[in-house]
């Protein structure tokens, strides 16, 4: 086990309160960010939850709660999450007004999970480590999830935390498993503050040691990290730290041999408790096909000798929040878009209400949905509306032809342009 019980039962002074009312008043002040020094010490609070359930339902609950030991190094500014994207969101707000001081989207794997024929029945247990800035007074922890029709967020699951009873606990004090502090990261590619840059952590899973190779493969996943736009020119946005960990990540998650995925966030977040971490990717030295990625979760590669186009693939996923756009109808899951509500994902549609998609970028005159034309692999051709997209090959659309969200092309204007308001997000 990674947490010590004994200590964690002295330590634990949170109230989980479970409720199951719609968002609303508490959600009403939000929109506005908050003023960084007047709310925030400028340290993290890190906050690791257990969610248990089934396709019928779920519960969720704060398990444990840490400050890291380093800064917050996420940005001052952006507060408030501008994009109403992932299944499950995080709202800290102030315990005397309700007001949100800071809200975060994401997707998990529980997800992904009571989808699959096990899920639909059986249920099990999924870890969730938020990171959140620190609180200067009492706060409220809320965690949002999706009505399951109409998509939209109310309160799961509500715990209020209180700095003044706490004392403060680095978080290698509860872990017993692995009892020493792993060694720093590397700050291999630093273009500047992390609370103005989109802190990317590489946690490199089966590299014992410092070798040759090792360091060979890093190089390796930080030009493949830049080689795609809108990622290459905006080089200097980013940085990039390198640790090895071995953090759980297993091929055949939900029975998918190709799905590489870890289980273990909690410990994941315990090898980088102090490094700056706005994204994680899990390099797995395994010459296998395999990877995954969730939105604002994490993201995960092998070293196959695809992984240069796998992992921007998973990047769109993990740090865009970006939906796939080829067809699998084979998926248990392949007709989840074809709904009566827009799906969240900026680069698919079913048309429900394409006027919050792409509407707006597309060339006058084009139809609407566009007919296929024969257009170069690695080519995206003309922004249209094309059907087959979301695994659905009817019902659901996409903006072109070949986009690294279908084939490996590279990412289209739609695509594009998301990734870079989200690099907004982390470097103002
Ligand atoms: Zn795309």
């Amino acid at each position: 086990m990674f947490v010590n019980k004994n200590m964690r039962k002295t330590l634990i002074k949170i109230v989980a309160l479970i409720v199951f009312a719609v968002g609303g008043w508490w959600s009403a002040a939000s929109g506005q960010n908050a003023r960084f020094d007047d709310w925030f010490t400028g340290g993290t609070l890190r906050v690791d939850c257990l969610r248990e359930g089934s396709a019928m339902g779920d519960t969720v609950w704060v398990e444990n709660w840490v400050y890291r030991p380093g800064g917050w190094f996420g940005s001052r500014t952006q507060m408030i999450d501008p994009f109403d994207n992932g299944d499950y969101r995080v709202e800290m707000r102030d315990a005397a007004t309700g007001r949100v001081l800071y809200s975060r989207g994401y997707s998990n794997l529980f997800r992904e999970y009571k989808d699959t024929p096990e899920g639909k029945t059986t249920s099990k247990q999924f870890q969730e480590t938020l990171l959140l800035p620190r609180p200067k007074g009492k706060v409220l922890i809320a965690l949002q999830k999706r009505d399951k029709e109409t998509l939209k967020l109310f309160d799961q699951t509500v715990a209020s935390f209180d700095p003044e009873v706490d004392e403060l606990v680095p978080c290698f004090m509860i872990t017993t498993a692995t009892p020493d502090v792993p060694e720093p990261a590397v700050a291999y590619e630093i273009h500047g503050d992390p609370s103005v840059k989109l802190d990317v952590a590489f946690v490199m899973q089966g590299f014992d040691d410092d070798t040759l190779y090792y360091q060979s493969v890093c190089r390796r996943m930080a030009e493949g990290f830049f080689k795609n736009e809108p990622f290459r020119s905006h080089r200097n946005d980013f940085n990039l730290y390198f640790i090895r960990g071995n953090v759980g990540a297993e091929y055949n998650t939900f029975g998918s041999d190709r799905y590489l995925m870890t289980l273990k966030l909690w410990s994941l977040h315990w090898w980088l408790y102090d490094t700056p971490a706005d994204h994680i990717i899990i390099v797995v030295n395994n010459k296998k096909y395999g990877g995954g990625a969730i939105y604002n979760f994490y993201s995960v590669t092998s070293l196959d000798e695809m992984a240069e186009y796998v992992l921007p693939h998973e990047l769109g996923h993990g740090i865009g929040g970006l939906a796939d756009e080829y067809v699998d109808e084979d998926l248990s899951y392949a007709d989840i878009h074809r709904t009566s509500y827009e799906p969240l994902e900026p680069n698919i549609t079913n048309l429900v209400d394409f006027q919050s998609k792409w509407q707006s970028m597309l060339p006058e005159g084009t139809p609407v949905p566009t007919p296929d034309i024969d257009v170069p692999r690695k080519e995206n051709g003309p922004l249209g509306v094309y059907e087959g997209a979301g695994y659905s090959a009817k019902g659901v659309y996409r903006p072109v032809m070949h986009c690294m969200m279908r084939d490996y092309a590279p990412f289209c204007p739609v695509c594009r342009q998301r990734l870079e308001d989200i690099f907004k997000l982390y470097t103002r």
